[in-house]
């Protein structure tokens, strides 16, 4: 199937073997995919685009796979590195005006008309004369050229950007624009989702490899290997997370020995493991019956994932693969000093907690919050923070992550060691019965933490998954306990206008989660209540510069009606009493029942700016929190309430 689609993206004379890829034939390939929401289509037009890639590069020649790669999944360099897209909307006016003569207000009319920048620059682009025709954009341009705007910064970045920008616009043909337009935004949306491209992309080069041995599987076979090749691809990602490293590894070893080749590799910050909420003790006894688990305290923190390379060099990432160096370098300072000489290489999963120096207390996340995110100076630090270890996924040149998490943490407590108030060991219990947890869990309240993890310690089940909320870490936070559930990450969407006092500033907000298959925000609750005066100030000087002229194509809407919408960046994470079926927003509608699921009473609890708006919770979650409602609320005798 996917490979008798191979003629339909080709570009007839246009492409030949050893030559650039044309910026035309992705954008064709873009134009098909966004034309069908089948998504076993979409990933094989995206196989044969691959394909065609991977047969017509020239020997050696591993950029154009992998920058055409990127350029699927709308990234330029692997999440740690830092570079992203996201240009604003203003900029991108000025540019396309720039570049088609026609004026900024125009163009926002169009805007406000069309709903997609993207076709308002096309269409400005096709009503234009033009003398010369441009000369064809290449991947490999593009690529470069977009990489300069998002790496530009200081003084002068904005003009630099508005003139790179504008070049590259006058160099679009047919349907280009539109997507380098939308890729300058930092969502093609076309409902290509990161899985689907690597899925194509296994598929590819399972295809490419065979074409080569001029080898043909029967049907049944063929799709064993393809489904085969795609889990190679996603298990090796999920711990060496670079394309850079990955991509040229498959084209020069093929898929069967990537495995071998690529392995997590310290100064590559992988995707963390994460937990399942739960809301009972009982729970956690019923999903961990008869087998061996242990509690840690759930400190209250930021994640930070500690690397040392066999050449002594430290690095410390967050949650999103962010570089942290630059907002700890206390903790820089401090991780020499918890190891023990042994410790040549590893990597260490940790939690960084502000603390009070002097009596070692624990102090809430609120406080290290109050640190800057970067050119932090020692000698201003007033927050210092504790690293709590709690896990060892690579050791000494070798990865740890199949081991046993009971032989993991026996590995992390011979090589490290405590330091008061810079290092501990994540304090644990590996009591059985529900008096002894209940009893931790208190302790762990009373010392200043969440509330408790619970994991798996023996066995396969025991083994570090990355990227995946597993059931084999469960996390049981004193709130739950109050009824109140898990809290949800939401993106802020679209804001109301206050009233009275508040006219200056947004009143309220609308709220949505995110969902990737789909790639799109889906509204669930407008949340206004709770925020001092001097909160809804800082909220609008956040949020008004993300202020859209028009409600972009990928916010699932609704009814909802606020008075401005907003790029989809900011993220809170928010607690709610109770969640209901809502006619009104979108967010998990068709999972738990027809109709969306809003959340009542919202409340605020803080900002996550360790979370992009794609990490914000999922309409599966939500509809697996409604759904776990309505059976506690049955078990109770309670009706369930629609609203
Ligand atoms: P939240 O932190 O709001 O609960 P989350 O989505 O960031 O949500 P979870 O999977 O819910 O992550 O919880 C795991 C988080 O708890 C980790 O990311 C880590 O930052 C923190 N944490 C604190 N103590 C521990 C511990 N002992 N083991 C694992 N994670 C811990």
């Amino acid at each position: 199937k996917a490979l008798s689609r191979t003629r339909e993206v080709d570009i007839p004379g246009g492409w030949k073997a050893g030559q650039p890829v044309p910026y035309a034939a992705l954008a064709k390939v873009f134009a098909l995919i966004e034309g069908t929401t089948k998504r076993l289509e979409k990933t094989s037009l995206l196989t044969s685009f691959l394909l065609l890639v991977i047969q017509r590069s020239a020997p050696g020649d591993t950029e154009s796979l992998l920058q055409s790669v990127y350029l699927c999944i709308n990234r330029l360099c692997p999440d740690y590195v830092g570079i992203e897209l996201g240009i604003g909307e203003s900029l991108l006016l000025k540019a396309i005006a720039e570049s088609t003569g026609r004026s900024i207000a125009t163009i926002k009319a169009d805007l406000k008309k069309e709903g997609d920048l993207g076709l308002v620059a096309k269409n400005s682009k096709n009503a234009q004369k033009t003398l010369f025709k441009p000369k064809p954009l290449t991947v490999p341009f593009v690529f470069q050229k977009l990489k300069e705007i998002a790496s530009s910064t200081g003084h002068s970045s904005q003009t630099k950007k508005v003139s790179i920008i504008t070049k590259l616009l006058a160099a679009c043909q047919g349907e280009e624009a539109k997507y380098i337009i939308r890729s300058l935004e930092g969502k093609l949306r076309i409902g290509n989702a990161e899985r689907t491209v690597v899925v194509a992309l296994s598929h590819a080069a399972v295809l490419a490899e065979q074409e080569k041995a001029n080898r043909r599987l029967n049907t049944e076979k063929l799709t064993a290997r393809l489904e085969a090749a795609a889990e190679i691809i996603k298990s090796v990602y999920s711990e060496l997370p670079s394309y850079d490293l990955v991509i040229p590894a498959l084209l020069r070893v093929g898929i069967d020995n990537l495995k071998g080749e690529c392995k997590l590799t310290p100064g590559v910050p992988l995707k963390p493991m994460l937990a399942k909420p739960t809301k009972a003790i009982g729970e956690v006894l019923d999903r961990f019956e008869g087998k061996k688990f242990t509690c840690e305290y759930k400190y209250d923190g930021e994640r930070a994932q500690v690397h040392k390379l066999e050449d002594g060099t430290i690095n410390v990432f967050s949650r999103n693969s962010e570089d942290m160096s630059k907002k700890y370098p206390d903790l820089m300072d401090q991780i020499p000093r918890c190891l023990k000489a042994a410790a040549r290489s590893f990597v260490l999963d940790a939690e960084a907690v502000a603390v009070d120096r002097k009596s070692g207390q624990l102090k809430p996340f609120q406080e290290l919050s109050k640190r800057k995110r970067k050119d932090v100076k020692v000698e201003d630090i007033e927050v210092w923070v504790c690293l709590f270890g709690f896990d060892l996924l690579y050791l000494n040149g070798e990865s740890l992550l199949h081991l046993p998490f009971v032989e993991r943490r026996e590995l992390l407590r011979e090589h490290f060691q405590e330091v008061r108030s810079e290092f501990a060991f994540a304090k644990s219990s590996d009591g059985e019965t529900t008096e002894e947890i209940q009893a931790f869990l208190e302790e762990s309240v009373k010392d200043g933490c969440e509330g408790l993890m619970v994991k798996m310690l023996e066995s396969e089940a025991s083994h570090y998954e990355p990227s995946r909320r597993s059931v084999n870490w469960l996390k049981l936070k004193k709130d739950y306990l109050a009824g109140v559930g898990d809290s949800l990450d939401l993106v802020v969407v679209g804001g109301y206008y206050g009233k009275g006092k508040r006219t200056n500033v947004y009143g309220a907000f609308l709220l949505a989660c995110y969902d990737a298959d789909g790639e799109e925000y889906q509204t669930i609750c407008k949340i206004g209540t709770g925020f001092s005066e001097e909160a809804l100030q800082a909220h609008y000087e956040t949020l008004k510069p993300l202020e859209l002229t028009k409600l972009r194509g990928d916010i699932k809407v609704g009814g909802a009606k606020p008075d401005v919408w907003f790029e989809p960046k900011v993220v809170w994470e928010v607690l709610t009493a109770d969640l209901s079926l809502s006619p009104i927003y979108t967010a998990a509608q068709g999972l738990a029942d027809e109709r969306g699921i809003s959340l009542r009473f919202p409340r605020f609890i803080r900002i996550r700016d360790d979370k992009s708006a794609d990490d914000a919770t999922g309409p599966e979650q939500i509809a697996e929190m409604y759904e776990r409602q309505v059976l506690a609320q049955s078990k109770g005798g309670k009706k369930n309430k629609g609203g």
